[in-house]
């Protein structure tokens, strides 16, 4: 007998996080971090929906509820996504989840039997990839290529396809690259699926950056192309369009009400639901015509940093970094700066265990985050399968100008100092 089941250790988890201990160490070490790492908006909660959750406290709205989520916010979801997506959806197909990543999980648990294959992007959300073990399933990763813009092409889904496909994870505007569909790829992909997929496939569809969108784009979603609306999940939520990452409400929109209902039965198991007060206020950021103003103001200034940071990074040499399209990330190519550095070499050197727990672009960003205090993350932390070979960094450019500025500065200080990396290869600090 073992302490542990099996699957306790099939699961991985979300960098972004775990770099938090690193970062205090360093700061209770060395010095201050100018931390890049976390997605996770800048900017109060606009303060009519902070107005509301006060007020519904007061009004003793902190009880149990419906474990779907209240009727009143799912009227309003369900609303909101018709008109957006060109679709009908009524509110019995909505379930409201505590935050946008639980139904990410819960999908593969719903969907996938022992065995079935889980198509997700990679580079993409690490959520995707890291249960897909935990439930047995077969991780399918499917690339995002630089040179084009991190999207993909319907061929390449194509390839991907088998009998064993049960679960498409589509995420745009996207993390960690800010890729963006146009129409015309969604509706090529949807011809795909619609071709090589029965009906019970699912595309769970991860649109909660669907409203940080840059250069006058809209947002497509694959549910509005033909055919695609009973096969699709919509996933989103207001953590990163309210700039409310502690309320910790998201959504998804299911294809019927039968699938709507397992969910919130997986609820009632988990979560019993979500707090009513965050849930009351949650309806008033949809309704209330001051959010359109306070998410305008917040992505044109994300905008603003995209436009200055790009810049200054491509003047780094050795880094060359695409233009995202929405989101608020950059994931600069720093490959490079790794063989400038010799950090490639290093890397092959390791050991085959030490390899499984890094890349050069990881080692890369230990370095500079105990060498330079700038805290990012690699490209492995959004997808490890099949991301040998491929150096990026993600910087999220939710900070002040002047951190961002600082951030770039001491990324390019990093860039150049073989010394530091040589005394930090002697002692790595970042090792247990
Ligand atoms: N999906 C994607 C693509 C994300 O980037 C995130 C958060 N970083 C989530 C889901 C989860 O959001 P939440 O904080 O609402 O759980």
């Amino acid at each position: 007998m073992t302490l542990y089941a099996e699957r306790t250790f099939k699961i991985d988890t979300e960098n972004a996080f775990k770099v938090g201990p690193h970062i205090v160490k360093v700061e209770k070490e060395w010095a201050p971090v100018v931390k890049l790492n976390l997605g996770e908006p800048d900017f109060p909660v606009p303060s009519h929906i902070k107005d509301e959750i006060k007020r519904q406290l007061d009004l003793d709205n902190t009880h149990y509820c419906d474990p779907q989520g209240l009727l009143s916010l799912r009227e309003s979801i369900a609303r909101q996504v018709s008109q957006t997506r060109k679709l009908e959806v009524g509110p019995q197909q909505v379930v409201v989840f505590p935050g946008g990543k639980p139904p990410i999980g819960l999908a593969q648990q719903v969907y996938c039997n022992q065995g079935d294959e889980v198509i997700y992007p990679s580079p993409g959300f690490p959520i995707y990839e890291s249960f897909i073990r935990y439930v047995d399933a077969v991780p399918v990763p499917l690339h995002l290529d630089e040179a084009s813009d991190f999207t993909f092409s319907p061929e390449q889904l194509a390839e991907l396809i088998t009998p064993k496909t049960k679960l498409i994870y589509l995420n745009f505007p996207s993390n960690p690259t800010g890729g963006v569909a146009t129409r015309e790829l969604l509706e090529s992909i949807a011809e795909v699926i619609l071709e090589r997929c029965s009906e019970d496939v699912r595309v769970y569809s991860d649109e909660i950056y669907e409203n940080i969108l840059f250069d006058g784009l809209s947002h497509h979603s694959i549910a509005s192309m033909p055919g695609m609306a009973s096969r699709s999940i919509i996933a989103s939520g207001f953590s990163k369009t309210y700039a409310w990452t502690g309320g910790r409400i998201g959504y998804a929109v299911f294809p019927n009400t039968e699938e709507a209902e397992i969910f919130k039965t997986l609820n009632i198991n988990y979560f019993s639901c979500v707090p009513p007060y965050n849930q009351e206020a949650a309806r008033v950021a949809l309704e209330n015509t001051l959010s359109k103003t306070a998410v305008g103001q917040m992505v044109q200034t994300f905008e603003k940093r995209r436009d200055e940071i790009l810049e200054a990074l491509n003047q780094v040499e050795g880094i060359s970094c695409r233009k995202p399209g929405g989101a608020f990330y950059l994931f600069p190519n720093i490959s490079e700066v790794c063989s400038k550095l010799e950090l490639t070499e290093f890397y092959s050197a390791l050991s085959e265990s030490e390899k499984k727990e890094t890349s050069p672009a990881g080692i890369f960003q230990m370095f500079a985050l105990y060498e330079h205090q700038v805290a990012v993350l690699d490209r492995r932390s959004f997808g490890s399968l099949g991301s040998e070979g491929k150096h990026y960094l993600r910087l999220s450019t939710a900070s002040e100008i002047e951190v961002l500025r600082e951030g770039v500065q001491r990324l390019k200080n990093a860039s150049e100092d073989q010394a530091g990396l040589k005394r930090f290869l002697e002692r790595r600090p970042d090792l247990p």
